[in-house]
């Protein structure tokens, strides 16, 4: 352990990272920082989930925002001196980013039900909760390169959220440049204008004619080729990364200890795409972090609650795939369900990799059978479904109940968070983007426009600053290495 390292909690030496798919490197959480998927095609885990006791949890509950997430990140990086982890965090997580001394205030639907709360995790700079790990991403980046003597070149792909989350957070940062592909005319102008908008020479706007699909295979185009990601150091951002999660793991325990003085259990409800979110209650869970219930809230993309109430995994394919109001969670293969299924099947690398092969061939799997129901129940997993007229009426009802004003995906979430109320556990809804960004939707359930935040009314009106592109991987190499050299 370096020098300044934090001790690690009860007798572990500090945590390493294997594969879901039973590549069994030792890695380190800076290891896997600038890493995507493990080289056998699985995500990397924490070998063992630390644990938070009932008397760390205990000692966390007056802890500033900041201190909580080193205090929970310091147990899955314990490799990264625990000062230098407290300066970013301290950076990450201010009144100024996130536009609240509390960084996630808590609010209480009481007009729904007393016991239902609101966490309000869509602050930060572009609106989504994104921002909550991605902030932190950046400031890790930073440091692990610096002290590298790297720097990193980021290529993605983004529908929307994810790209302009990504962007704020690198923009300006030594070392890193970001190239984001987005189908031209495809996003919100309010999404377009957040990233389009931004000036910082380190940031590269591709509008690619084409849909999503064609900027993600563009992306994966780049990086079939290890040669040149070698040499160009092309990194990703995606929602595997485990910083992400782990980032994430830390909004559950401030949820936990603002909607539950006394220490007793709550449960939260949460709208979900790639699982990236719930997957970190799971963790949180998982941790020690007194969780009754995580409701997985989809919407008509419903491959998720298909399995959690049947063991049936289908991801769907093609046509298949519907375009909804809730867009952000318009997903069909979530991408870190692996990490679930590797934890629900026993930790097992070699059960995964059948399950994902099997999944290849066939395009489905099941885990029902013996014992299915009562193992799930352990879990604390529950899940429920929202359609498009589901979610305008949820709108409508949030905000005559209680005045409140909440987006399409929140709204999924708390549809189907009304579904599984019980009296006497607190449920928190997590709020996964500000009405704003979604207006369309906010106008056609309550006929007029949500209020947008300070700071963003001219939006829109900035200059902006993109290139546009072919569906083309050469024309998107040559790009990238005339902007790097
Ligand atoms: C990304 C996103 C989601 C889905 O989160 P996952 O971590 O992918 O499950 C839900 N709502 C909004 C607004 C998002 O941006």
């Amino acid at each position: 352990m370096p020098e300044g390292a934090a001790p690690a909690l009860g007798e572990r030496g500090g945590v390493h990272y294997v594969s879901t798919r039973g590549e069994s490197s030792c890695l380190s959480f800076t290891d896997i920082l600038l890493e995507g998927l493990a080289s056998d095609g699985g995500l990397y885990v924490p070998a063992e989930v630390p644990r938070l006791d009932a008397e760390a949890l205990a000692g966390l509950r007056d802890a500033s925002y900041a201190d909580l997430a080193h205090a929970v990140l310091t147990q899955f990086a314990p490799e990264i001196p625990t000062e230098a982890l407290r300066t970013l965090t301290h950076r990450t997580y201010t009144a100024e980013i996130f536009r609240d001394p509390a960084i996630t205030p808590l609010s209480t639907l009481s007009g729904l039900a007393p016991n239902l709360h609101l966490l309000h995790i869509s602050n930060g700079p572009t609106l989504a909760f994104k921002d909550m790990a991605m902030q932190l991403l950046g400031a890790l980046f930073e440091h692990v390169l610096a002290q590298r003597g790297l720097h990193l070149n980021i290529l993605g792909a983004t529908s929307g959220d994810t790209g302009s989350s990504a962007e704020h957070a690198m923009r300006g940062r030594n070392g890193i440049r970001v190239f984001m592909l987005s189908p031209e005319g495809r996003m919100t102008p309010f999404q377009t204008a957040q990233m389009f908008s931004l000036l910082d020479p380190n940031i590269f706007n591709l509008a690619v004619d084409g849909v999503f699909d064609d900027c993600q295979d563009m992306v994966k185009g780049v990086s079939a080729d290890a040669a040149f990601k070698a040499r160009y150091a092309i990194g990703t951002v995606n929602s595997i990364n485990w910083a992400r999660v782990a980032a994430q793991v830390v909004y559950y325990v401030s949820g936990w200890r603002a909607a539950a003085p006394d220490g007793g259990e709550v449960s939260f409800a949460v709208p979900s795409g790639n699982f990236g979110n719930v997957y970190a209650g799971w963790v949180a869970r998982c941790m020690g972090v007194p969780i009754r219930h995580l409701v997985v809230a989809t919407n008509e993309n419903d491959v998720l609650d298909e399995f959690f109430r049947t063991g049936l995994y289908r991801p769907r394919v093609g046509d298949e795939v519907r375009a909804t109001s809730s867009p952000s969670m318009d997903i069909s293969k979530a991408s870190n369900f692996e990490r679930f299924v590797f934890d629900f099947t026993g930790r097992d690398g070699a059960v995964v990799s059948d399950l994902w092969a099997r999944l290849a061939r066939e395009g489905a799997f099941d885990l029902s059978g013996e014992g299915f129901a009562s193992r799930m129940a352990a879990t604390g997993f529950l899940s429920g479904r929202s359609t498009h007229a589901d979610r305008l009426a949820t709108i409508r009802h949030v905000h005559e109940a209680c005045g409140v004003l909440v987006d399409p995906h929140t709204a999924d979430g708390v549809k189907v968070a009304l579904a599984h109320l019980s009296p006497d556990v607190p449920m928190i809804c997590l709020e996964t983007a500000l009405p704003a960004k979604f207006s369309a939707t906010l106008r056609e359930a309550l006929g007029s426009d949500p209020p947008r935040p300070p700071g963003t009314d001219d939006l829109e009106q900035r200059p902006q600053r993109f290139e546009r592109m072919a569906v083309d991987v050469a024309v998107l190499k040559r790009y990238i290495a005339a902007h790097v050299e």
